[in-house]
């Protein structure tokens, strides 16, 4: 399989490793969208949150609040996106599971952003039954 957070796991590219536990890595991005912005990654080959093992994606976002943490004391900073993407359409560009770890100063250049689309009411309730059934 020629994924590279699985190079990275196996030792055949150099990372930036801030954390390390029997499940995961945290490494600094290679291409950061700002200081400090850090991946958190399982050790298991997971494609997206639809494949991950829940025990471990739960393990994942406690260790994602520790490194938060972290990251706003060593950069003095209060505020963090956390965000984690599925699929090609929604920006994932390794498939490898992972969580981003984004610190955000004033006037950066991170942009999340989204215009809000209409739907109408018989829509809104067809989605909200849709939603639940398929729970
Ligand atoms: P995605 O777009 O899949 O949510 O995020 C993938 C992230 O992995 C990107 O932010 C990208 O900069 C980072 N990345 C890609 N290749 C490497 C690499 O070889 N090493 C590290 N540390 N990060 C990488
Ligand atoms: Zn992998």
């Amino acid at each position: 399989m020629n994924c590279i957070f699985c190079e990275i796991l196996n030792g055949n590219i150099p990372c930036n490793k801030v954390f390390e536990n029997d499940n995961f890595i945290a490494i600094l991005d290679a291409f950061p969208a700002n200081e400090g912005h850090t991946l958190i990654i399982p050790k298991k080959h997971f494609e997206n949150i639809f494949e991950i093992d829940g025990e471990i994606l739960k393990e994942g976002y406690f260790i994602a609040q520790k490194i938060a943490n972290s990251i706003k004391k060593s950069f003095g900073i209060e505020n963090i996106n956390i965000l984690q993407n599925n699929g090609a359409l929604a920006g994932q560009t390794v498939n490898h599971f992972h969580i981003h770890i984004v610190p955000r100063k004033e006037n950066d250049n991170v942009i999340i952003k989204s215009t809000p689309v209409s739907i109408d009411n018989e829509k809104i309730k067809n989605i909200i039954d849709s939603i639940k059934s398929n729970m």
